[in-house]
């Protein structure tokens, strides 16, 4: 353990207006072989006493002074295509000797300058990369039938771990330190990349949050089209509002049997598939998406396409293919088109399922997919049509991370327990593919025992996608996971339990501590505790039998 590193009052001093400069910049840009920079790209500015305001992911700050700094370069096999990087360097002495790489959503390697402000609040020199594209949907097919494999691995690692080294060069010339902390911040596709880096280079990195991470993309994209086949299969053609009224019942059924009364599902394993207790509900709901207001009421219909949604993806032979969605997640992927010609509500294939069947295992343009004839079976052979073709780039599922381990890397993985985009059995699956290769002999409490010295994950309550979730509003969030991260690599303070805070509803203001994987959360007469229940922290982990290799 390095816990030496150079103080911040022994920096020599910026002066912003003469080091925020273009010339004053240039000579700390240092890129690795086979990068090159395009100098007239340079784009330099101060911005003074920013105020940024608490969100969700950040606690804010009132005053923040740094140098935005915008450059291109490009890799020595493709010229043509400018990989545009933007950076936030703090003003010292509020600079804390630590970079910030941070992640994108979707198919994109960026979120925008947003990503940016919660490093600044720490004192991190922060960075995000757009990885030579804005959506890779647009850019990863030269033509129909010919992959671009560059923009492909520009996504899956490349481009991160430019941002990294790149990132690092600046901020040590940038300040004269010999000295900083490596970190990486997203959810999402941000969490994936974020895993991306400890997988492969560990030695480069020493914290790491991922939030959500949207790994394994050869089932995760291809099972965003599950629920359709299901609605599907059964004509349904209720809309959203039913299915969220659904949704509500499920909530209201499961929200007890963590031991609280407060409208949060802290232990959806307890809830179970069954959820005929909700037929009859009453729903209303304006006119959305192109469609009509409604009222009515739950039918039998919808109970029967929800719990086969909830059950999960099962191949022709009642193999289970995939990890299914948590109840009380809501149905997204459910998600019906209006038809105006019929005037009904109807599964039609959209968004990243669409994009990945299409320009990933097809590699042709269409910008429709018909659903007719699609069945399990055919999910599941795309699944493994894509293991084979993106194992070393959008998988991200290496289970040995002994390397960051050995360097002394620390991984905050998170995951909101009602996402409902990507599910949080994903996560955990991954967890215990780590725990089962890197601690063989042990037995599962004692193997995450060992793992927890570098290796906490944490399930939100209630939390939706990457963030608070409006379905369950008294649902606590981590507002400042990188502060958290920050203490545990530079001063050795483990999270134990997670802090967390109510951000909505009427407990808003409310301080939680989180209980860390495998330990579940148990309310006790108001007093939350966290218990130890193999048979419950086992239901999260499906045996995937239609999957005739391991899937970690
Ligand atoms: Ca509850």
């Amino acid at each position: 353990m390095h816990f030496h590193h150079l103080l911040p009052w022994a920096l020599p001093a910026l002066v912003l207006a003469t080091d925020c400069t273009p010339p004053s910049i240039l000579p700390h840009i240092s890129l690795p072989p086979g990068l090159v920079l395009l100098p007239s790209t340079i784009t330099v500015s101060i911005v003074s006493n920013y105020s940024l305001p608490a969100t969700a992911t950040s606690p804010g700050h009132p005053s923040l002074t740094f140098c935005n700094i915008t450059l291109s370069y490009t890799r020595t096999n493709r010229p043509s295509v400018p990989i545009t990087l933007r950076f936030f360097l703090p003003t010292t002495p509020f600079f804390k000797s630590r970079f910030l790489a941070t992640g994108g959503g979707g198919l994109s390697l960026t979120s925008g300058e947003r990503s940016l402000y919660p490093g600044l609040v720490h004192g991190a020199a922060t960075g995000t990369t757009d990885g030579g594209f804005r959506n890779l949907a647009d850019v990863i097919l030269h033509s129909e039938g010919r992959m671009d494999y560059d923009m492909l691995y520009s996504y899956a690692f490349n481009g991160i771990r430019e941002l990294g080294r790149i990132g690092k060069a600046l901020t040590l010339g940038f300040y004269g330190t010999e000295k900083v902390w490596m970190y990486f911040q997203g959810c999402s596709e941000g969490g994936r990349e974020g895993l991306s880096m400890a997988q492969r280079f560990g030695r480069e990195w020493d914290g790491v949050a991922a939030g959500a991470p949207a790994m394994r993309q050869a089932m995760l994209q291809v099972v965003h089209l599950f629920p359709l086949l299901v609605e599907q299969k059964h004509h349904y053609e209720g809309g959203p509002c039913e299915l969220e009224e659904v949704d509500r019942g499920v909530i209201e059924g499961c929200d007890g049997a963590d031991g609280r009364v407060d409208g949060v599902v802290s232990r959806s394993e307890l809830c179970g598939s069954e959820i005929k207790g909700v037929v009859g509900r009453g729903f209303k709901c304006p006119a959305r998406a192109g469609g009509p207001a409604v009222e009515g009421r739950v039918g039998e219909l919808a109970v029967t396409v929800a719990e086969e949604i909830l059950a999960g993806l099962k191949d022709g032979k009642g193999r289970r293919v995939y990890i299914p969605v948590r109840p009380g997640s809501g149905f997204a992927d459910a998600a019906m088109t209006w038809n105006v010609t019929t005037s009904k509500w109807g599964a039609v294939a959209g968004g990243l399922g669409l994009q990945y069947v299409n320009l990933f295992l097809k590699e042709v343009q269409d910008r429709t997919l018909d659903l007719e004839g699609v069945t399990g079976d055919t999910l599941r052979e795309w699944m493994l049509e894509g293991m084979k073709k993106f194992a070393d780039t959008l998988q991200t599922n290496w289970p040995d991370l002994s390397e960051y381990r050995d360097h002394g890397g620390k991984v905050l993985h998170w995951h909101g327990e009602a996402d409902g985009g990507i599910s949080a059995g994903s996560s955990v699956v991954y967890l215990d593919a780590v725990r089962r290769t890197m601690y063989p002999g042990l037995g599962l409490r004692e193997g995450f025992a060992k793992m927890d010295e570098w290796y906490r994950f944490f399930l939100i309550p209630g939390a939706g996608h990457c963030g608070p979730n409006p379905q369950q509003p008294n649902g606590p969030f981590p507002q400042d996971l990188f502060g958290t991260l920050i203490d545990w690599v530079e001063k050795g303070i483990n999270p134990g339990r997670l802090n967390t805070t109510v951000l909505g509803g009427p407990l808003k203001g409310t301080q939680q501590e989180l209980c860390g994987w495998p330990l579940r959360p148990l309310w006790k007469d108001g007093v939350l505790d966290c218990v130890y229940d193999q048979p419950a922290v086992e239901s999260w982990l499906p045996e995937l039998d239609s999957i005739p290799v391991p899937v970690y």
